[in-house]
């Protein structure tokens, strides 16, 4: 790489041309497209070469380019075509890459890096993207169809609308990244940010209209796409981790469309409340209340996607119907005598208490009553008779979601 011939410039000379991309003629810049594609035409592996800054549009690279060790940064290339090409330690940091094609092309080894890239719309079917860094790239309406993206560092890059199809692509890749607000995406009314700080960057100059998005898109989308994702591949402990995800962001929809009526939060609401009155917008919004509610219910067992919340659940269960067992008192039958058995705050602090001994009667009771086993060697009396009726069909609730549960995990392999 040479320096840039133009006085007190420290930046290196762009890939077949004396000076950077800042400091080259107009017609330098109009005649460089032509240029390279000359070049490629010729030897198609280039290395450790400078295209920082550079600005250019549809060209259709040929196939199978090697691009090893160069500078990509802060370029702006848009509809560019690059099939099979290999970009191997190749730095992509903070570039421009609207609508290209990288179809089957190799980003793998030598750190290669994509940081902070701006790659909506671009196509990266087929490609190998195994530990590149993605991070805080913005992918949206990107194409991830059968891309090897294992190991890829996906942290705070926004994915809403992309398309991510038989991807190969790990849960851990996504933590922390941009879905956290299950609110409407801002894509019409929110310009894009570019990530360059460099004032002279020549993106700069394109009309943040062009890059407006099509309709808003809702988390529990993008997780939805991830769930099919992960099935389509068969890792299913990450679709279980994705299902969850879209059902938690779909009941924070849900509690927001019935407390705050946020039209936004359902796009059949936003038609329902142009068109018609008041009455069916409170009418959509209680429907949303009740579905919320059921919502809330499924999240505590962990949407049918956790096995073991039901052991906790029955254990907190049997634990509180005992205590209320104890402070409510019980028949209880040893040998031939029947004793009652009732506990209060009292006799907890007196000094002949046989509480331990009663708790475990009752923690016995409970238990028995959950597992609707019924010996009869305790019986309810007054109140407790409902107790003991409500916790035989709690318990019969948690029974019957478990093993649902069980089914469902064993189905999927
Ligand atoms: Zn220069």
């Amino acid at each position: 790489m040479d320096k840039c011939k133009s006085k007190s410039c420290n930046e290196h000379a762009v890939f077949l041309e004396q000076h950077c991309w800042d400091h080259l003629s107009e017609r330098g810049k109009a005649d460089y497209p032509k240029k390279l594609l000359n070049h490629l035409g010729s030897n198609r592996n280039i290395q450790y070469e400078n295209f920082r800054s550079i600005v250019i549009k549809d060209i259709v690279f040929p196939e199978q380019c090697r691009f090893e060790n160069c500078y990509f940064n802060g370029a702006c290339i848009s509809h560019c075509s690059f099939l099979r090409s290999q970009f191997r330690g190749t730095d992509f940091s903070n570039a421009f890459l609207k609508d290209c094609h990288f179809e089957y092309s190799d980003f793998r080894g030598g750190n290669t890096k994509l940081m902070n890239a701006y790659l909506r719309e671009s196509n990266f079917e087929g490609a190998l993207l195994q530990n590149t860094n993605l991070t805080n790239s913005d992918l949206r309406d990107a194409i991830f169809i059968k891309t090897d993206m294992v190991g890829a560092m996906l942290k705070d890059t926004k994915l809403y609308s992309a398309r991510i199809f038989e991807t190969r692509l790990r849960k851990e890749s996504l933590c922390n990244f941009e879905l956290k607000n299950p609110r409407r995406i801002k894509v019409g009314d929110e310009s894009y940010k570019f990530a360059h700080s460099d004032e002279r960057n020549p993106c700069t100059v394109y009309d943040p209209s062009d890059i407006d998005g099509p309709k808003p898109l809702y988390a529990r989308f993008v997780y939805n796409m991830l769930m099919n994702n992960f099935r389509s591949i068969g890792y299913y402990e990450d679709e279980r981790w994705a299902r969850k995800k879209e059902r938690i962001m779909e009941r924070k929809r849900l509690y927001r469309l019935a407390t705050f009526g946020d039209r936004f939060s359902d796009e059949i609401a936003i038609e329902r409340c142009e068109k018609e009155d008041k009455d069916k917008l409170f009418e959509s919004r209680k429907k949303a209340f009740w579905r919320w509610c059921c919502r809330l219910l499924l999240s505590f067992l962990g949407y049918g996607e956790a096995p073991l919340v039901f052991l906790y659940l029955s254990a907190l269960t049997i634990v509180l119907f005992a205590l209320l067992f104890l402070l409510f008192g019980f028949e209880y039958t040893i040998g031939s005598e029947i004793i009652i058995i009732r506990c209060n705050i009292k006799m907890l602090f007196s000094e002949t208490s046989s509480f331990i001994s009663d708790f475990w009667s009752s923690l016995y009771f409970s238990i028995v009553t959950f597992t609707t086993l019924g010996y009869g060697d305790a019986k309810p009396i007054g109140i407790t008779k409902l107790f003991s009726s409500i916790e035989a069909l709690t318990g019969f609730f948690i029974y019957s979601s478990f093993v649902a549960t069980l089914l469902k995990r064993l189905s999927d392999k």
